[in-house]
């Protein structure tokens, strides 16, 4: 950005002043806000979105991931995710159901105040539960659920105590970009999907957060349906309140 430059020993006036004070906030500005500019089209935001297909997986508290992985075990990284500071951890798990149970589900990390498994509805299905649709472990609707570590066995008790749920199609955004768009967390936006199976996905939950880049998170039996693949773009559709 350009300085404001002033010739030596010259007197400032207050509208230099004032200048070069909202010079120095607009560089503030910019460097909080790197948010992606939405374009404004038949009277609303559109805006350019990556999409990350969340496979089946876990998060654990401290006290589960003791007991399932042995005292004192601290998650270790496989993979970073893209939203800065959650990974995928090495330590996977044997989710069981009251049919049967799936193999390798893998933990992300870090670690959370209680423990839920999120899984697809084919998952669901396959090992014999029938899930709600839900956001949080916290959610009343969650089911009960049982975990096998190499170290020992931990059951999750559903009913807003920590549990197993299909996760609710979500956007991540910062405070400062939901501020920017004109949405705040909880609200509930379109988004387009192009390509050979063009698709309006409706009720994608806007969860906000300082610090969380843009990202639309849907699960594997979503993206399949609608042949999305792993990190391409949609289209969120944002009402001009
Ligand atoms: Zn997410």
């Amino acid at each position: 950005m350009e300085q404001l430059s002033f010739r030596n020993g010259a007197a400032l006036n207050l509208d230099q002043i004032s200048q070069a004070v909202m010079a120095r906030l607009a560089q503030l500005d910019a460097a909080v806000d790197d948010s992606p500019e939405p374009v404004k089209r038949n009277g609303r935001l559109e805006l350019q979105v990556p999409i990350g297909i969340s496979v089946r997986h876990l998060h654990l508290c401290d006290e589960h991931l003791a007991i399932l992985f042995g005292e004192g075990h601290a998650l270790s990284v496989n993979a970073e995710l893209y939203q800065k500071g959650y990974f995928a951890a090495k330590e996977q798990v044997l989710v069981v159901g009251r049919r049967r149970g799936i193999e390798g589900v893998r933990v992300l990390g870090p670690t959370r105040p209680y423990s839920q498994v999120e899984l697809a509805q084919t998952d669901a299905l396959q090992i014999g539960l029938k899930l709600p649709i839900a956001t949080e472990g916290s959610d009343p609707a969650c089911k009960p659920i049982t975990l096998v570590g190499p170290e020992g066995v931990v059951t999750l008790p559903g009913g807003g105590k920590g549990g197993a749920f299909i996760a609710r199609r979500h956007v991540h955004m910062s405070d400062v970009a939901a501020r920017r768009y004109g949405v705040k967390h909880g609200d509930l936006l379109d988004l387009f999907i192009d390509g050979a199976r063009p698709t309006t996905l409706h009720g994608v939950l806007v969860r906000v957060k300082a610090g969380w880049r843009n990202e639309v998170h849907v699960d594997t039996d979503e993206g399949n349906a609608v042949g999305i693949r792993n990190g391409q773009t949609g289209t969120l559709i944002i009402p001009i309140k």
